[in-house]
C-alpha cells in the first residue's frame, strides 16, 4: 500500500508531459530487472546486491523502481525523480544507442567507466540541487549525503566506476558551491517549487 505522495504525483505528471511514453515499473514484477540483478551480483562479486531493493534505474523512457519505493517519503521520491529526469533527458540528447553504450554497460571497464561516471555525475548534481531546494541548504551540506553520493562512484554499486576520491571531492565541492550561489541569487526558488503543490 502506497502512502499519499502529492509532490511525487505532481512531478510524475510533469514527467509524463515531457516524456509521453514515460512509465514506472516495479523491478520486483519485472523479469528483465531480475535478470540484471543476477548479472550484477556476478560481475561485482556480490558487491552490488541492492539492485532490486534500493536502486532506481532508467532504461529508455521507463523508470524501474526498487522495493523501497513504496515506503519512501514524498519529497525523497521527488529528489529521486529529479535525478532520473536527468537520465531521461540524457537519453533524448545522446540517442538510445549512445546512451545504452554509456548507461547499460556501466561495468566495463570495471573501475574505469568514465562515460558512465560523467552521466551519473550530472544526475547526482541534480540530486544535490533538489535536496538543497526541497530540504534546505543544510541538508545539501550534510556530510552523510556527501559520503553516500561519493560512495556511488567508488564502491561496487556501479562497478567502481570512478574510484578517484580526490577528484570526486573537487567535483562535489564545486557543484555544492554553484548550487549555493544559485539559491542565494534565486532566493531558493529555482526550478521545482515544493511549497506549492
Ligand atoms: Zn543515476
Amino acid at each position: 500500500m502506497t502512502h499519499a505522495a502529492p509532490h511525487c504525483e505532481q512531478f510524475l505528471d510533469q514527467l509524463r508531459r515531457e516524456f509521453p511514453t514515460f512509465r514506472v515499473i516495479h523491478k520486483r514484477d519485472d523479469r528483465l530487472s531480475r535478470l540484471i540483478d543476477v548479472a550484477l551480483k556476478v560481475v561485482t562479486l556480490g558487491g552490488q546486491d541492492e539492485y532490486l531493493t534500493r536502486y532506481h534505474t532508467v532504461i529508455a523512457n521507463r523508470l524501474y523502481v526498487p522495493t523501497c519505493w513504496d515506503d519512501e517519503d514524498d519529497l525523497d521520491r521527488v529528489i529521486v525523480l529529479r535525478h532520473e529526469r536527468v537520465h531521461l533527458r540524457q537519453s533524448r540528447r545522446y540517442g538510445f544507442v549512445v546512451m545504452a553504450a554509456l548507461y547499460l554497460l556501466p561495468f566495463f571497464p570495471i573501475g574505469l567507466a568514465y562515460g558512465r561516471a560523467r552521466i551519473e555525475w550530472e544526475a547526482y548534481t541534480e540530486s544535490l540541487r533538489a535536496t538543497a531546494e526541497l530540504r534546505g541548504l543544510d541538508a545539501a551540506r550534510s556530510p552523510a549525503l556527501r559520503a553516500h553520493i561519493l560512495k556511488q562512484f567508488t564502491s561496487p554499486a556501479y562497478g567502481w566506476m570512478w574510484p578517484f576520491p580526490a577528484q570526486l571531492s573537487r567535483w562535489y565541492d564545486a557543484a555544492l558551491a554553484e548550487i549555493e550561489a544559485e539559491i542565494s541569487t534565486a532566493g531558493g526558488r529555482a526550478g521545482y517549487d515544493a511549497a506549492t503543490p
